[in-house]
């Protein structure tokens, strides 16, 4: 299976991909990750990432590209993968296609962005694993403590008020095209995202599964 997860910020496309990489036992590849990474290690790739996610916007797809070509040569990547946060321009789609990568599905989960508002000013995110939290949707075990590895759990810097908004922008704009883009490919799924988590994820496997 090798699947694309399309959906604003905050609309659970992280957590469906962790439940979904469990059960299909293939890789998440999430950008969002990979940068955030790059940042705290303060590579080359992370000191040009950094403005940009800080304002809410979008990396330039070069960079991103050249990232994802070294990503998908790992292993890891031969049973499949979950494309989570990739691609999120049509010229990275247009590229993805151009490549010998074959994609079988496109998951859009579909939440309303007053919604989105809401669920990222309470999202919290574990420093040292990434696994992501919600003051009510998700609490941790402990607050502020990782369940899965005991990191210290803290909210992202660009889910502040003011880059959640630009970054839904930046959603309608550039990455909303790719949802017709891959209808006319036939390749688009859509699951409507629900308030819980287990509900979210049994729409996502019904939408996949059909
Ligand atoms: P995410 O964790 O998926 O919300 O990504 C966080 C930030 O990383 C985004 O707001 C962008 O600034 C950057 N980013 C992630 N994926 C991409 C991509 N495919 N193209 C450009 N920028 C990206």
């Amino acid at each position: 299976m090798r699947l694309i997860l399309l959906a604003a910020p905050g609309a659970g496309k992280g957590t469906q991909a962790e439940i979904l990489s469990e059960h299909y036992g293939i890789p998440t590849i999430s950008t969002g990750a990979i940068l955030r990474k790059a940042i705290k290690d303060g590579t080359e790739l992370g000191r040009t990432a950094e403005k940009y996610i800080n304002e809410g916007k979008l990396i330039p797809d070069d960079l991103m590209l050249k990232v994802m070509d070294e990503r998908f040569k790992n292993d890891d990547c031969k049973n499949g993968f979950i494309l989570d946060g990739f691609p999120r321009t049509l010229a990275q789609a247009e590229a993805l296609s151009a490549s010998p990568i074959e994609i079988d599905k496109v998951l859009s989960i579909e939440v309303d962005d007053q919604t989105i508002i809401e669920r990222l000013s309470g999202r919290l995110e574990c420093r040292s694993c990434g696994t992501t939290y919600h003051t009510e949707h998700r609490p941790p075990k402990t607050p502020g403590v990782c369940d899965k590895c005991g990191g210290e759990l803290g909210a992202r810097d660009d889910d502040k008020p003011e880059t959640v908004k630009q970054r839904l922008k930046t959603y309608h704009e550039q990455t909303e095209p790719l949802i017709e883009y891959y209808r006319e490919k036939g390749l688009l799924r859509v699951a409507k995202g629900q308030s819980e988590i287990e509900e979210t994820s049994k729409v996502v496997f019904e939408a996949l599964e059909a």
